[in-house]
């Protein structure tokens, strides 16, 4: 069976890894120049950042076998990739063929499935086709497959600004992390006191609160890095030394605010499908978690 997977994310690489175990053949797709989605490391002059999901929640190892083997982290025991949480990702999708920085806007259905990308190249031959990419995108890719995958389109993301800041001066605080209840600043992390990274320079990646980010989404990236830098040097007593040394990034869609109640969407045939972290169940859904467990749940349906 051939297959083919739009999107390299959890769920991606969950279904990915779910149907090369049940003998199938995956080709995976995904419009960015590496492996992970969210599960995001960037590369930079401040140097190396975890500027996406931070860490898995100790309930997703349970779950998740892959994640058993990795180091925890942080006073609610999370489980973090080593040296960077996109180093998981990148060994996982590494064991497929793969067309990476290929962005696919069109599937069409035949005797045998054909994905198009943007700049018109056809990928013909598939029997299957699983798409695990964010819901606002998977909404448009599957407009034209049927009420089917309708639901899709109801889904909102909460957004996420993220500053990355490097080049601190003074002691660092007594804790690695930090989730302060009031003000700019939702989530505070020293990337140094995570494991296997001691040997890094001091550098932090701070995520602003949800209704922070909500209400400067539109927001100049570099005043909201000024602000975001503000009140970090307040909450930490370290300062900053050069305005080069923070740069903030605009998550659109960190996480889903209201999940489907289904672990996947799919076709009447099982041929196409739809999995990610927008599925879930009446309690469950919107996280890394339940990327995971839809990627393969769809897999398991498609087989
Ligand atoms: C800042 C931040 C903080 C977070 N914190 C937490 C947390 O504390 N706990 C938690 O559980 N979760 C958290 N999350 C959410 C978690 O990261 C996601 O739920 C999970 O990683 C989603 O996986 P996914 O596979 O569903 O989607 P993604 O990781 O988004 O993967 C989708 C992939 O599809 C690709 N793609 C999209 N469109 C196309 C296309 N047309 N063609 C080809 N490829 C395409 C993208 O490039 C991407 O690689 C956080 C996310 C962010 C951004």
């Amino acid at each position: 069976m051939r297959v083919a997977i739009i999107g390299t994310g959890l769920a991606g690489l969950a279904c990915a890894r779910h149907f090369a175990q049940h003998g199938g053949m995956v080709t995976l797709f995904d419009k960015s120049r590496g492996y992970g989605g969210r599960m995001a490391t960037r590369r930079g002059d401040g140097g190396v950042f975890d500027h996406g999901l931070p860490g898995f929640d100790p309930l997703a190892s349970e779950i998740v076998d892959v994640l058993r083997d990795l180091p925890e982290w942080g006073p609610d025991w999370r489980k973090v990739g080593v040296p960077s949480m996109n180093a998981l990702p990148r060994a996982l999708g590494g064991e497929y063929d793969s067309h990476l920085e290929t962005r696919i806007n069109s599937v069409a259905t035949g005797d045998a499935l054909t994905l198009t990308d943007i700049s018109g190249n056809r990928f013909e031959g598939f029997d299957r086709v699983a798409v695990a990419i964010p819901a606002p995108q998977a909404a448009e890719l599957l407009a034209a497959h049927g009420a089917r995958f309708e639901a899709v389109s109801g889904v909102t993301y909460a957004p996420d600004w993220t500053l990355m800041l490097s080049g601190v001066e003074g002691l660092p605080p007594a804790w690695d992390v930090c989730t302060p209840t009031s003000g700019p600043i939702g989530l505070a992390i020293r990337e140094a006191g995570k494991p296997d990274r001691s040997a890094i320079p001091e550098r932090w990646t701070v995520h602003a609160a949800r209704q922070w980010s909500v209400n400067n989404l539109e927001r100049d990236a570099g005043d909201v890095a000024d602000d975001l830098c503000s009140a970090f040097e307040a909450l930490t007593g370290l300062t900053t030394t050069d305005s080069t040394n923070k740069v903030a990034h605009r998550w659109r869609f960190s996480q889903p605010e209201n999940p489907v109640k289904a672990p996947f969407l799919l076709s009447a045939d099982r041929r196409l499908g739809a999995c990610g972290d927008w599925c879930g169940s009446e309690r469950e859904g919107g996280d890394a978690r339940a990327a995971w467990i839809s990627g393969a749940a769809l897999a398991e349906a498609m087989c």
